[in-house]
């Protein structure tokens, strides 16, 4: 069964048809990325919110303006500007917005700096990935070569001042709802989704997506300063609590960063629970075999893609040998050149 199979669910148009009756609107923006367009949401109640903006481009200003013109809005009109996490593809246009129309910049308190001092933060990601590829067994050309396809890629992103930080489980009260606020680690370290209570629809981000499993990568913890790689942080593990917390609720819809909404997300969570199970032990397959490097278990694993994604490869390498560094089964060695070899227990 392929992840886009849900026999006997309703249609994408039904589901979004079910979100504009509860005033929430989706605006698919474009971004230069390959995950394709982002889903920006529209609520309309008052003050007018945005949740997430897009990339910072022309074209993607262009079209929110459009879906914006379509509903009887414009930029000027927005009253809250929501982040969903510090990813460029849903907050670069933020500080357009946020400048053009006065809106209130809200987010997860933790990741105020980062969004504030956009360029040192993602400057000190950098270091932190370089570190990790480094570690483990990504050659160094290689490294070189993208770092420099990342600092290209911040062109869109854009600093943005958050003047409404908020605390996990805190609420957003606007005329017709109360947005609660819920830090759900993983993805990134900033992922924040907001459930609109009453209703019980969730506004999941990047937390969960119906036709991709949302990667885990590793990222430098938030607010954390130049020895963050040591000890790396556990991505996977901590986005598999995420999504633990996420089953226990009682959802009526899901409306996902990418692609459609998600009728039934206890399916969808235990079916990405599973995946991840597999891969763990095609890993440990792997690592059984022989002592291997992160990267050499990525190049088995996706070949050439270990090299142009080298990043997100290692990153779901080391979330699966995490898994299994917790269950004793494989031990972690760092004998030569402080390159990292798993080796089974
Ligand atoms: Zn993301």
């Amino acid at each position: 069964m392929t992840d886009s199979e849900q026999p006997d669910g309703p249609s994408e148009q039904e589901l979004l048809a079910q979100a504009a009756d509860a005033g929430i609107h989706r605006l698919a923006i474009p971004t230069p990325f390959q995950v394709g367009r982002v889903n920006a949401y529209l609520i309309e109640d008052s003050p007018l919110t945005l949740i997430d903006s897009g990339p910072n481009s022309g074209k993607a200003l262009d079209e929110l303006e459009q879906a914006l013109a379509a509903r009887g809005h414009a930029i000027e009109d927005i009253g809250l500007l929501i982040v969903t996490h510090q990813h460029i593809d849903h907050f670069g246009l933020a500080a357009i917005l946020a400048r053009r129309s006065g809106a209130q910049v809200a987010a997860l308190e933790g990741l105020a700096p980062y969004l504030r001092d956009f360029r040192e933060a993602t400057e000190l990601d950098d270091r932190f990935a370089q570190e990790i590829m480094l570690r483990h067994g990504i050659p160094a050309d290689v490294v070189i070569a993208l770092r420099a396809v990342s600092a290209s890629f911040r062109a869109w992103g854009s600093a943005v001042e958050v003047t409404r930080p908020l605390r996990d489980g805190e609420e957003l009260r606007l005329r017709d709802r109360t947005l609660r606020a819920l830090h759900r680690p993983g993805h990134s370290p900033s992922d924040t989704v907001f459930l609109d209570e009453s209703r019980s629809i969730l506004l999941s981000a990047d937390h969960l997506i119906k036709h991709i499993s949302s990667n885990p990568l590793l990222a430098r913890p938030l607010g954390a300063g130049p020895d963050f790689a040591d000890p790396r942080p556990r991505a996977l593990i901590d986005y598999m609590a995420s999504l633990e917390r996420t089953r226990e609720m009682d959802l009526a819809l899901v409306l996902p960063g990418h692609g459609e909404p998600i009728s039934d997300h206890v399916t969808l969570i235990d079916e990405r629970f599973r995946m991840h199970r597999r891969r763990a032990e095609k890993i440990h397959g792997l690592i059984a075999a022989q002592a291997r490097t992160a990267h050499e278990i990525a190049v088995e694993l996706w070949g050439n893609v270990a090299v142009t994604q080298a990043f997100l490869t290692i990153s779901e390498v080391l979330g699966h040998i995490d898994l299994l560094l917790d269950e004793g089964r494989v031990v972690e060695r760092d004998a030569e050149e402080e390159i990292v070899r798993f080796e089974a227990a």
